[in-house]
Formats: structure tokens, sequence, C-alpha cells
């Protein structure tokens, strides 16, 4: 799909006249493009005649500008269909936040509990995980499993059969207890069915969620709009998980069930690990669905990511580089989806030169993963305790599934920026200069 959208924006940037015909040619590539792809043909159309109202090629001066009007247009318009256009909910501290999931079985939905557990435990949630899912044997055990691992308090029951009154039990003690956030995980069917549609209106009345969130398979394509109205008629979902997004699909299933619900999407899976959760952002989505080709596009693209690079900028300014300065920079370029083009602008060119982009990314994620397994204080400091105390390493190693050498590498990269930092930064750093320049 990207391909082909791209040559079709490229050609129109190769004619010299751009009229109307033109701007027909590049819409009908980009419609069949967009169909190709799973998305709906009301939507295309709506799209293709939007653009073309919102151009009016026919009142538009002549000249390059038409063309960036063009592209401008059409990529709002894009990111316009999977808005939602709607506030996502955000929970408040001090009062238990109930969220609910629900979705078909292997939609990801456990999967996606943990990890949107860890996302708030990180950021000072206190949060309990509740098993509704009496239906799957096994169910409890899974999420028992992934919970243990992330050190996530949970609930649920081996003997009782009834989700409702384990949903209900499970919420009421972390109450008690005074949790922020309380995740009800939930069964699935295989297909949809009116016993689990009724299943989750009484545990939805029972436990009275303040956010549904629906999890969504990105790999379904056209299927994803009947089960997305479905769930939404018998939930009143007020947001959707997008999973599976590591592989091939690019969701565009996905702009259908958003457009059908009028839900935003809010998180992205893009793998099975409990840190490979990302906040879902229209422009990048779109992004990737249409595949970034040129660099002016990437410059674009980065720009439009809007990534946290503020703390990490502010260190350089003063000449220092932390463990988490590296693991941002390293999660931004996870964030940006063609890797190797990334990759060379993050300082990461000669690994990414080198190998195929698959191996690249694996490489990113496993670094991320080595400082995720770093303490606070390890993650803010310089390295050097690492080498005063070297246990740290083999600590590290362990709680992280790698190797020490792969740790030392991490530190080592760190070291190099860190160098690099020094150079650049301080009171007579080439920084301090360039500001003092401008
Ligand atoms: P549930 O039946 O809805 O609870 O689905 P699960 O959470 O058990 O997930 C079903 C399968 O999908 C498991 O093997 C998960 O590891 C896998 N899975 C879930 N989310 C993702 C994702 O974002 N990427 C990938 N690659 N696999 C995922
Ligand atoms: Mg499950």
């Amino acid at each position: 799909l990207g391909r082909r959208i791209n040559a079709a924006v490229q050609d129109l940037g190769k004619s010299n006249v751009v009229d109307e015909q033109a701007l027909d040619a590049l819409l009908k590539e980009v419609c069949s493009a967009l169909l190709e792809s799973d998305v709906n043909i009301k939507l295309v159309s709506k799209l293709r005649d939007d653009v073309k109202k919102k151009v009016d090629i026919k009142n538009q001066p002549s000249g390059a500008n038409r063309k960036k009007i063009i592209q401008k247009t059409l990529f709002d318009e894009l990111c316009h269909l999977v808005d939602g256009q709607t506030e996502p909910f955000k929970p408040k501290k001090g009062k238990s936040n109930v969220i609910m999931f629900v979705g078909l079985q292997g939609a990801g939905k456990t999967t996606s509990c943990t990890k949107l557990a860890v996302y708030y435990q990180r950021r000072g949630f206190k949060v309990g995980l509740v098993c509704a899912d009496t239906f799957r044997a096994g169910a409890f055990d899974q999420l028992k499993q992934n919970a243990t691992k992330a050190k996530i308090p949970f609930y649920g029951s081996y003997t009782e059969t009834d989700p409702v009154k384990v949903a209900k039990e499970g919420v009421d003690k972390f109450k008690k207890e005074k949790f922020d956030i309380i995740v009800v995980d939930t069964s699935g069917r295989h297909q949809q069915e009116q016993e689990l549609f009724a299943e989750m209106v009484q545990i939805g009345e029972a436990v009275e969620p303040n956010q549904t969130i629906m999890v969504l398979d990105a790999t379904i394509g056209q299927a994803a709009e009947a089960q997305s109205k479905a769930f939404k008629e018998s939930s009143n979902f007020g947001a959707i998980i997008l999973t599976k997004m590591d592989g091939h699909a690019k969701g565009g299933g996905a702009i259908s069930a958003v457009a059908a619900t009028n839900t935003p999407i809010v998180f992205i899976g893009t793998g099975e690990h409990i840190h490979d959760l990302e906040s879902f952002s229209p422009k990048q989505f779109i992004s990737r669905l249409l595949g970034i080709a040129d660099l002016q596009g990437l410059m674009e693209h980065v720009q439009t990511l809007n990534l946290d690079q503020k703390d990490t900028l502010k260190h350089i300014e003063q000449g220092v580089f932390t463990l988490r300065d590296l693991r941002d920079q390293m999660s931004n370029v996870m964030k940006m989806g063609p890797l190797s083009k990334v990759a060379s602008m993050a300082g990461l060119g000669a690994m990414a030169s080198q190998l195929p982009e698959e191996e690249t990314s694996r490489r990113v994620k496993g670094m991320i993963y080595i400082m995720d397994s770093m303490t606070e204080k390890e993650l803010d400091s310089d390295g050097v305790m690492f080498k005063e105390q070297p246990t740290r390493i083999v600590r590290v190693a362990r709680g992280s599934g790698t190797s020490v050498r792969e740790v030392e590498e991490v530190l080592l990269q760190q070291q190099v920026m860190a160098n690099l930092a020094k150079k650049m930064g301080g009171k007579g750093g080439m920084m301090s200069q360039m500001k003092n320049l401008a």
C-alpha cells in the first residue's frame, strides 16, 4: 500500500501541471490502495469527496504550492479518519478507576490488560488486575503469570464459575484496599455470540466501569466493523486497543471500527512482551499505513510524532547523558516505524546498515528490555555504578533474560553518547556556543 501511494504522490510531484485530472488520478490510486488494505468502501469514497472539496483545485493558484496543499489535505483527511473525535478517558488518582476489557477470544485482552496495568503502574498508580474469564480453562493461570512477572496484584478464582461474581468480588476487594486503577479482564468467544454479549452486559452492570476498552486484533481486516459495532451495542466501550501491529498488519480494518463506533484507538500492541504497548497517534498510524519513502517525509514524520526529547536535550546541554536518556532515544526509534531509515538518524547507523531491519528492531528491543530491568537510580545514573559494582550487571542480565555481554554493550553505547554530550554540552560546549550565535 505504502509503495503505491508514494508512487502516486511522486507522480504528482513529477508532473508540471497539477490540474483536476492529475488530482483525480492521484485520488484513484490512493483509494484503490486503501480498499486493498481493508478500509471500508464508504469511508474511501467519502475521503475522496472530502479531499476534492477541500482542495478545490479550480480556485487554487497554480504552481508548486498546489502539490503541497494536495498532499497536506490528503494526509489530514486520512488522519481525521482515525482520530475518533472524542477525548479518551484519563484516570484520576485518589479514586478507584475501573477499566473493563472486552473483545473476542485471542484478540489480546489478557496480554493488553497486563500491558496497561504496567503502563499505569510506571506512572505511579496503584493498579490491580481482576480475572473475570471463567470460560476458558487456564485463563486465570495466564493472568496470574503475567501479573506475577510484572509484580501487579491480582484477583481470580479456580473454582468459581460465575464471571459476574468473580468480577464483583475482585473489584470490591481492590476498591476497599484503595487501588487507583482496577483492570477487569473478561472472557471471549471465537465468534460474536449472544451469550458473550449478555455476559459483558452483566459484568458491566456489576462492576460499573469508568472505562470500557475493546481489544481489536489488527489482522482481522474487514471483520473489524461488524465486530466493533456488536460490542458497542452491548458494552458501549469508550476506547479501542489495536493489537498485533508488530506483524504485517497495517490495521486498515481498524479505520472502519473507529468510524463505525466514533471511538478512538488509545493504544496499539506491538508484541507479546509486557512493554510492547504504545500510545496511539493518528499521524503515526497513517504514516505507517502510507509508508514514508523520502527524507522530507521522514523529517515531517518525525516532527508529527511529538516525541518526548526535552529532558534529553536539556541533559545534553548540561553535558550529561544518562541511561534513561538512552532508553528514551531507543524507544523513540521503535515508535518511528521504518526502522533502518530512522535508526541512522538516531546514531545507530552502522548497526542499521549492516543488519536486516528485523534484526535491528530485535536488537533495539533487547536494549530496551535491558534498561527496563534497571532500577530508577541506575537509569538516572551515568553508568559508573555498574563499573563499581559489577554484580549489578549480572542482576540486570538475569532480569532481562540477556547476557552480561549484552548489558555491557548497552553500557558502552551510553558511554559513547555521554562522552559526546560532554563535548557538546557545558558552558563552553558546542550547544551553548550555538545558542549564543542564535
Ligand atoms: P485474549 O483471548 O483476548 O485474552 O488474548 P490473549 O491476551 O491471550 O492473546 C492471544 C495471543 O495473542 C497470545 O499468544 C498473545 O501473546 C498474542 N498477542 C497479544 N497481543 C499481541 C501483540 O500486540 N502482538 C503480538 N505479536 N502478539 C500479541
Ligand atoms: Mg484472555
